[in-house]
C-alpha cells in the first residue's frame, strides 16, 4: 500500500541522510562516519550551529543544571558530538549523577576527546574538548565512580544522542 512506503523524494537525494543530525540538518561538516579533523573558523560554525549550541561549543558557555535533556536520560545507544557527528561516550558508561548535567564514567575510545587547563572562574579544572572539531563539551572531574572514578560533567546541548537499533 503507498502508505506503507517512504516517499522516494525523501530519500532519493541523500542516501547517507540516516548518518546525518536530525537535530542540525543545517550542518554540512556533521559526520558520524568522517573522523577527518575539522578546523574551521568561528564564523562557520556560527552559520551552521543554532545559538545556543554555538555558545556552549564555541564559546564554553554552560547550560545550567537540570535543564538540559539528558543529565536524567537512560535510553541505551551512543551519544556523538552535537557539533561534528563524533562519537563521544556510551550510553553504559552514563551514570546517574546529582550535579544536573549528563555525566559518563569513560569515553568511548581515548581520542573522542581532549583535555585542556581552564582556569577561568578562579578555579583550576580540566575542558573537555571533542576530539573532531574542539567543540567544547564540559569539564572532567575525579569524583566519578569505578572503575575510572572519573566525571565526564557534560552540556547535554553539546551532545546528541542516537539509540541502538533493537
Ligand atoms: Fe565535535
Amino acid at each position: 500500500m503507498a502508505s506503507c512506503q517512504a516517499s522516494p523524494r525523501l530519500n532519493a537525494s541523500k542516501p547517507d541522510n540516516a548518518m546525518k543530525s536530525t537535530s542540525f540538518p543545517q550542518n554540512p561538516y556533521y559526520s558520524r562516519t568522517d573522523t577527518t579533523r575539522l578546523d574551521l573558523p568561528d564564523e562557520v560554525w556560527k552559520k551552521v550551529l543554532s545559538s545556543d549550541l554555538y555558545a556552549v561549543a564555541r564559546h564554553g558557555e554552560t547550560e545550567r543544571a537540570f535543564t538540559g535533556k539528558y543529565w536524567n536520560y537512560e535510553g541505551i545507544g551512543t551519544y556523538y558530538c552535537a557539533a561534528c557527528g563524533n562519537a563521544l561516550f556510551r550510553s553504559d558508561a552514563k551514570f546517574a549523577s546529582t550535579c544536573g548535567w549528563p555525566s559518563f564514567f569513560e569515553t568511548v575510545r581515548p581520542g573522542s576527546v581532549t583535555y585542556r587547563e581552564d582556569t577561568s572562574y578562579g578555579m583550576i579544572r580540566t575542558e573537555v574538548l571533542c576530539g573532531r572539531c574542539d567543540a567544547h563539551l564540559g569539564h572532567l572531574f575525579d569524583d566519578g565512580p569505578p572503575p575510572t572514578g572519573k566525571r565526564f560533567c557534560m552540556n547535554s546541548i553539546s551532545l546528541d544522542f542516537e539509540p541502538d537499533r533493537k
